[in-house]
């Protein structure tokens, strides 16, 4: 049901993430909380939690003690909140009632909000600390899902449901009513019983699949090992040595050892200078989930089996298709045609840039091959002699509380927000920060930033909308909460850390989500926030990217941590241009490699893909630009996007889809006479809309027009074929 969805925003980024951070001074320990007892704190009992969440909205002063709940109570908990509702919903039924909009839609909205919002704990909190909690939220979901059913099945409340939409039909209602009363519409037209039926078996397998699909993952990484010798290891870092030894030491080996996980092999292939070494960590994460211990071929095909399944009892063609309609995006052949579009001209752009990192590196090597493990290491040479600077270059710059005191004064300005650190405030632990958001002077919403890399936390970057708001019956606005994640390396104490400009976009990235989630005005719970389709969840976040690659933003606060000079302005401009170099060969990865293979594996009803893994290469086959490894390489065995997330199967594309909203904003926004006048249009008409009305129509009504594709090309500096 969409209306209880939780929405978990991946960064795009995860795979330029850096793992490492760097030395040196003081500014580390200054930020850190206060509360250090926080992971000694007395636990919540069950009533305990379930007491939190009734009083969520009543406390003016502080925020949910989710630094108090337990793996065991959590669970107990939800029985209790899912046992109310069970009541609450017995007691609706049993009522004799004449239904209206305000007697059933309304109440509705009420009486499962408790529900809803343990949902979204459970979710904040198990994605936190994934290990801790991975087996309740399995459970968890699995009830939800069940009981889902059995609401749904509720003939009474569907009677009351389809009787107010009738009575509605012809009459004039506020937008947000409307779609609301839509969304109701939805959940309560059932197909036949068998039909139903079916439906919740397909579900339960695919949460199972789901899990068994990632599982395979991390087990895989966790149990390869790539061994290498010192020599083989030229081009790494201090840091990464170590670790590599450490790994080999825990394990009796007198070499070094890794994982092949995505911070160690974005390192690996851009600073390893020997072509073996990185094809070797190469080699072992593209086999990652499709080994014969670890195989998700057979997991792929039956979920793309049931997901066909599902659409056709859904009478649609395919689950494209299904996908499709649920989301902005007008139609399957608009989104197809979109991305064939776009994948062509980056095509044309690959082409170019690869022939250029040919040509360099044979003028380097004598030798013109070029693998897919070449490409990072031979990129970064070239962009350092075009652009003339390295990441290592910016990195003493950028301490991550410099950087996050200068954002948030940034979008104290743009948004007309306060950010205030409150360290008296608890937050997931230690190590996290908690942020009241004020608005004219006034509580408006609260942040959790949990930045920093720890041991049981999902990798990555993501945002939660965990407290979501709404407007009471006296047009009181309840207060949100949102948390941003991400795996920042943090420093040892007393030392400052640092992070990588990717790192730095990625935050803004979550941040925009956040901004999202908590400056939300929309007056119904199931529309706050960011419950908007899934196509355009990107394009608040994307939307932000833009406000770090701004020079006199920089320059406001990178200073050198030894020298304290500030960061000069060729170090700036190639830090801008870097983001954009090469930009042909990422945007052909995201639509020909990823965006359309997700489609195509998606839109074929009756194709049974018996190996995913061949499909996947032939379909990518006319696109590959380097010479050929003699081993096989696959996303689909790891495609945990696709496979594992409802909204991006069939879905991918969305990232591509929210950047050429986001460019053409942010284009307007820069060039208009008036970006503050801008700035509250894009707040009011698009930012705090949620899902009360469209947001395609709130952005063109921004723009004063409709949409135009030209400023994401332009940005990115491609060349248009002739
Ligand atoms: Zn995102």
């Amino acid at each position: 049901m969409k209306s209880f969805k939780v929405f978990l925003m991946v960064a795009l980024l995860v795979l330029q993430n850096e793992a490492m951070a760097a030395s040196c001074d003081k500014s580390a320990s200054e930020s850190k909380k206060v509360s250090t007892q926080a992971d000694q704190i007395n636990k919540f009992s069950a009533e305990e939690v379930v007491r939190e969440l009734k009083n969520l909205y009543r406390r003016k002063d502080k925020t949910f003690r989710m630094d108090r709940l337990s793996p065991e109570n959590l669970e107990a908990a939800f029985d209790l909140v899912l046992a109310e509702l069970e009541l609450k919903i017995a007691d609706f039924s049993a009522k004799q009632l004449k239904p209206n909009f305000r007697n059933t839609i309304v109440k509705l909205e009420d009486m499962f909000r408790d529900y809803a919002q343990m949902l979204i704990i459970v979710e904040s909190i198990s994605l936190n600390q994934t290990k801790l909690y991975k087996e309740v939220e399995a459970n968890i979901t699995k009830k939800s899902k069940e009981f889902d059913d059995r609401y749904r099945k509720n003939e009474i409340i569907a009677k009351r449901v389809n009787e107010v939409v009738a009575s509605l039909q012809n009459r004039k209602l506020p937008e947000d009513s409307r779609r609301l009363l839509n969304e109701y519409k939805k959940i309560f037209s059932r197909l036949d019983e068998a039909s139903e039926k079916r439906l919740l078996e397909i579900e339960l397998r695919l949460t199972e699949l789901a899990d068994k699909f990632t599982g395979n993952v991390l087990e895989a990484t966790e149990k390869t090992f790539v061994e290498f010798t010192e020599a083989e290891l030229k081009g790494f870092s201090k840091e990464m040595l170590e670790s590599g030894k450490d790994l080999a030491e825990q394990n009796g080996n007198p070499n070094y050892l890794f994982n092949p996980i995505v911070p160690v092999l974005s390192k690996a292939l851009s600073s390893l200078e020997l072509s073996s070494s990185r094809e070797k960590i190469y080699r072992a994460y593209a086999q990652l989930g499709i080994t014969s211990e670890f195989n998700n071929r057979p997991i792929i095909k039956e979920i793309l089996q049931l997901r066909q399944e599902k659409a056709k009892l859904k009478s649609f063609n395919n689950f494209a298709e299904y996908s499709i309609s649920e989301k902005a995006a007008p139609s399957l052949e608009v989104v197809k045609s979109f991305l064939e579009d776009l994948r062509d001209l980056y095509f044309h752009n690959a082409k170019i840039e690869i022939a250029k990192i040919r040509a360099y590196k044979e003028k380097a090597t004598g030798d013109s091959k070029l693998y897919a493990w070449d490409y990072a290491y031979w990129n970064e040479k070239l962009m350092k002699e075009e652009i003339g600077i390295s990441e290592q270059e910016l990195k003493p710059y950028l301490s991550f509380y410099s950087f996050q005191t200068a954002f948030h004064k940034r979008l104290e300005d743009l948004y007309g927000i306060e950010i205030v650190e409150r360290k008296d405030l608890p937050s997931f632990d230690s190590e996290s920060q908690s942020f009241e958001i004020r608005k004219d002077g006034k509580s408006y919403a609260f942040l959790y930033a949990d930045s920093f890399a720890k041991s049981g936390k999902r990798s990555g970057a993501w945002m939660t909308e965990m407290i979501s708001g709404y407007r009471d019956k006296r047009g009181n606005r309840k207060i949100p909460t949102a948390t941003i994640n991400l795996n920042i390396m943090r420093a040892k104490e007393g030392q400052t850390t640092f992070m990588s400009p990717n790192e730095a976009v990625t935050y803004a990235h979550e941040f925009g989500h956040a901004l999202h989630a908590i400056l939300s005005n929309a007056r119904y719970y199931s529309q706050f926030g960011t419950r908007v389709a899934w196509d355009v969840v990107e394009v608040p976040s994307q939307f932000n990217e833009n406000l770090v690659l701004d020079k006199d933003f920089i320059k406001s606060f990178a200073v050198h941590h030894e020298t304290k000079e500030v960061i000069p302005d060729h170090l700036v401009d190639g830090f801008i241009k870097s983001l954009n170099f090469n930009a042909g060969y990422a945007g052909l990865r995201q639509t020909a490699y990823l965006g359309l293979l997700d489609l195509e594996f998606h839109r074929h009803p009756d194709m049974v893909f018996e190996d995913p893994v061949a499909f996947e290469q032939k379909f990518v086959e006319p696109y590959n630009l380097f010479d050929k490894a003699d081993f096989q390489v696959a996303t689909s065995g790891k495609f945990n996007h696709i496979f594992t997330n409802g909204g991006y199967s069939a879905g991918y594309y969305s990232y591509k889809w929210a950047e050429i909203i986001e460019a053409d904003v942010f284009r307007f926004l820069s060039q208009s006479k008036d970006p503050a006048k801008v700035m509250d249009d894009w707040i009011k008409k698009v930012i705090s809309i949620g899902g009360s009305s469209d947001f395609n129509q709130g952005v063109e009504s921004v723009l004063g027009r409709k949409i135009d594709p030209s400023a994401l090309v332009e940005r990115a500096g491609l060349e248009i074929p002739k």
